[in-house]
């Protein structure tokens, strides 16, 4: 049966997923439960957006869990679940699951898994910091599959016509837009150099040093309209990185 996965939860590397399904399955065979995963892959943005929802460099009157140390600047964690700097972690890497019970803490089934685990280049990676539900894929990854979900409902809806990018043909400068949703806000700061196109932040005191720096942000009116800037952010900094390898080599 392999590795079980919740709503929203994938490896999309076929590397990690046979791996994760061989050793699912080696348990089971023993009578143990079968291996669910509550979180596999996180792509890079999704990670970015973890880490400004639980990472801030002014905490202000926030209780705070801990700091961490990001691109050589100090950082509050003012949520009480840990998240790794964007880029860092093995989840990005798509290398990693976070299981559910048993394999989530020390029980007889998760110690069997830990022996049997080297088998199929697996580690409890989670265990050098304290997530004994993190393990970890070291093998080769295989091939990236395309479809990211695992039977969620949304579909993507065609992009409306780009609006964006015409702000940024110069490509030096740099906008910043903004969504609220539920009375939140998020800010993107995009930019042809910007690295990966953009920057996220919940954070009003960050969007307002940036737009001390780029100008007043725009207001998007939907989530599609957000989308479409991301996908245009990421395809402006790809253009721009070839155009500078074309310039420099
Ligand atoms: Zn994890």
């Amino acid at each position: 049966m392999g590795i079980g996965y919740v709503d929203g939860a994938y490896n999309r590397a076929t590397g990690t997923r046979s791996a994760f399904d061989g050793l699912s399955d080696a348990l089971e065979r023993e009578g143990h439960p079968r291996m669910i995963s509550l979180s596999g892959d996180r792509e890079p943005e999704v990670q970015e957006r973890l880490w400004y929802e639980r990472m801030t460099l002014s905490p202000g009157g926030r209780k705070v869990y801990g700091y961490r140390w990001w691109q050589g600047q100090k950082w509050y964690q003012i949520h009480p679940d840990t998240v790794a700097p964007p880029r860092s972690s093995n989840h990005e890497a798509r290398r990693s699951n976070d299981l559910k019970w048993p394999y989530n803490s020390d029980t007889l089934a998760a110690r069997r898994a830990e022996e049997l685990a080297p088998r199929f280049n697996i580690t409890r990676e989670g265990k050098n910091f304290r997530e004994l539900w993190h393990w970890t894929h070291w093998g080769s990854l295989g091939r990236i599959e395309t479809p990211a979900s695992t039977g969620g409902t949304t579909t993507p809806t065609p992009a409306p016509a780009p609006s964006i990018l015409k702000e940024l043909e110069d490509m030096d400068k740099a906008v910043i837009v903004h969504l609220t949703v539920n009375k939140k806000t998020t800010w993107l700061l995009i930019g042809a150099t910007v690295p990966g196109g953009y920057r996220a932040t919940n954070a009003q005191e960050t969007a307002n040093a940036w737009a001390h720096i780029y100008g007043p942000s725009k207001k998007l009116k939907d989530q599609a309209e957000l989308d479409v800037a991301l996908r245009e952010a990421k395809a402006l900094a790809a253009s721009w990185l070839a155009q500078q390898k074309k310039i420099h080599s």
